[in-house]
């Protein structure tokens, strides 16, 4: 049998791809390295949230028809403009981000989303982690008001879905091995199912198979040699498969192979992503209220530099770094109520005492200098208003590093050490693509009938993201590489007819 377009992977850039392709009238095969019940990639991991370009809270409400008038009432909603987007990706990218195409992501994301809504995908808005409470009313800041329904697991479901309903077919446990070309041209894919290698012919190839964060040798070769170490937060199927095949038709690769995205994750948390775990339920976000130590005792950053939004992604490596890749958040009881609500969940683990020194004696630490450090670190606390919505400024003198705000004495009883260390997220490393989800080679000119979308495309982020930009950026490039691609299949019939 064979397709106008395979798409190699079933998350959310796989699944955009393909119903892209679908409804503009191809015959589309999805190729899902997992069995069915691990579908998903990291897209169904995910908190859901997802950022777009929008002027006023009528857009949002365009996604959302069922928020009443009421419920809007109480919303402040300042516009997030499509300068604004790109400013963002700018900012936290060191201006590395590729202009055409972060403009192409910044553009499309407004039109991208109405689009996953008329393919029946589900939004809400995200009032727990992008907005505060002012005088009875809700304001939104940071441009991220707005989640996917049931989180990661309910976009995908969604789109699984419509992927059945609009005939795509689907084959689980078929892992894309190879690209199979002719004069240059894409003419299949060969699969492995069951130990054997079949090839199936196909005018088009989109790739969206994730990067290479799941695999250990990949992170340590390219990342640096502490990232074997790492926990994988997502899907243990991204493993590179799709870079390696473009690579070896002649693929050019594009952005910070050196680069990921990573964070601070419960040190027990399994050492990749639990299918049966999903919700992004390990992370440990509350550092800023904390001071964190390593296992010889010694602080390493300033945990109160800024909000989280700002550290998070670059701390978790700072963490990979310590002895172990290991580090332990420390709080008393006049913090711990205000911990973000993964603290709570019975998968979070924790060391609890009613003294410091009991505390300390249950952890496998330098014990005197830990005790030594907070000693330290309490004596060097300054007077002043503690307030953790703002930066208050309440911070320590004569302290390398410093904790420039939220910082409070560690003395109230109990105390308790929640143990942390790195989770990578995704990897930045990716192939070079033009603004139509083309695959370009190392002349850069477009490899015939290969498109991809999603992490497989380098350059778009450096360093940091923009929360929410991952999920934008497999729709957007899912959606324009769909098209692309079918456009591409109707001009090779139609070379072919007339040929
Ligand atoms: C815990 C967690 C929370 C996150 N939260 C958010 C969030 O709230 N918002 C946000 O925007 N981003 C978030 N991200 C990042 C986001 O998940 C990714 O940026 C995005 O989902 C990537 O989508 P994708 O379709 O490119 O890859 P994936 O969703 O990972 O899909 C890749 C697919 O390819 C398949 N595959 C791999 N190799 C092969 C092969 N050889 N053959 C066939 N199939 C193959 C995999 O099984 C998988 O189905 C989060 C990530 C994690 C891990």
């Amino acid at each position: 049998m064979s397709y106008d377009v395979i798409v190699v992977g079933a998350g959310n850039a796989a699944l955009c791809a393909a119903l892209s392709a679908r409804e503009d009238g191809s015959k589309v095969l999805v190729l899902e390295r997992g069995p069915e019940h691990k579908r998903g990639g990291n897209s169904y991991f995910t908190d859901g949230a997802i950022r777009f370009a929008y002027h006023s809270l009528s857009d949002i409400r365009e996604l959302m028809p069922e928020l009443s008038d009421n419920e809007a009432d109480q919303i402040v909603m300042p516009e997030y403009s499509t300068s604004d987007y790109y400013n963002d990706l700018m900012r936290v990218t060191g201006e590395k981000s590729t202009p055409q195409l972060a403009s192409h992501l910044v553009n499309e994301s407004y039109r991208t989303i109405s689009w996953m809504k008329s393919h029946g995908v589900e939004f809400e808005l995200n009032y727990s982690n992008q907005s505060f409470e002012k005088e009875g009313k809700y304001h939104f800041w940071g441009g991220l008001p707005v989640k996917t329904k049931n989180i990661g697991m309910g976009l995908m479901k969604t789109l699984f879905n419509r992927a059945n309903e609009l005939g795509v077919d689907i084959w689980y446990q078929s892992r894309a091995v190879e690209l199979k070309t002719e004069e240059d041209r894409i003419t299949g894919v060969v699969v492995e199912q069951n130990n054997e290698k079949i090839e199936v012919p196909a005018t088009s190839v989109i790739l969206a198979c994730g990067s290479f964060e799941a695999n250990k040798q990949m992170r340590a070769e390219q990342i640096g040699e502490e990232w074997e170490a790492a926990i994988v937060r997502g899907s243990e199927f991204n493993t590179g498969d799709g870079l390696d095949m473009a690579l070896a038709i002649g693929a050019e690769k594009h952005g910070e192979w050196s680069g990921c995205h990573s964070i601070g994750t419960d040190y027990n948390a399994p050492k990749v992503g639990d299918f049966n775990k999903p919700g992004d339920i390990f992370k440990k976000h509350s550092y800023p209220l904390s001071i964190m130590l390593n296992k010889e005792g010694s602080r390493f950053v300033d945990e109160g530099a800024d909000f989280r939004n700002y550290t998070y992604a670059k701390y978790g490596r700072e963490i990979l770094k310590q002895p172990g890749h290991a580090a332990y958040q420390i709080y008393d009881e006049q913090v711990r109520p205000m911990l973000r609500k993964e603290y709570n969940l019975e998968e979070a683990t924790f060391y609890k005492a009613d003294t410091l020194e009991e505390l300390v004696d249950q952890l496998p630490v330098n014990k005197e200098a830990f005790l030594q450090t907070i000693h330290e670190y309490n004596a060097a606390v300054q007077e002043g208003y503690y307030n953790p919505t703002v930066k208050d400024g309440k911070g320590t003198t004569g302290l390398t590093p410093p904790k420039s705000n939220w910082a409070l004495k560690i003395e109230q009883g109990p105390f308790y050490a929640f143990p942390v260390t790195c989770g990578i997220t995704f990897a930045f490393g990716g192939l070079h693509v033009n603004r139509k989800g083309e695959v370009l080679n190392q002349s850069a000119e477009p490899i015939s009938g290969l498109f991809a979308a999603g992490e497989m495309i380098g350059g778009i982020f450096y360093g940091n993201y923009p929360g929410g930009s991952g999920l934008m950026s497999g729709a957007v490039f899912g959606k324009t590489a769909g098209s692309s691609a079918t456009r591409y299949v109707r001009n090779q019939q139609s070379s072919n007819i007339s040929s």
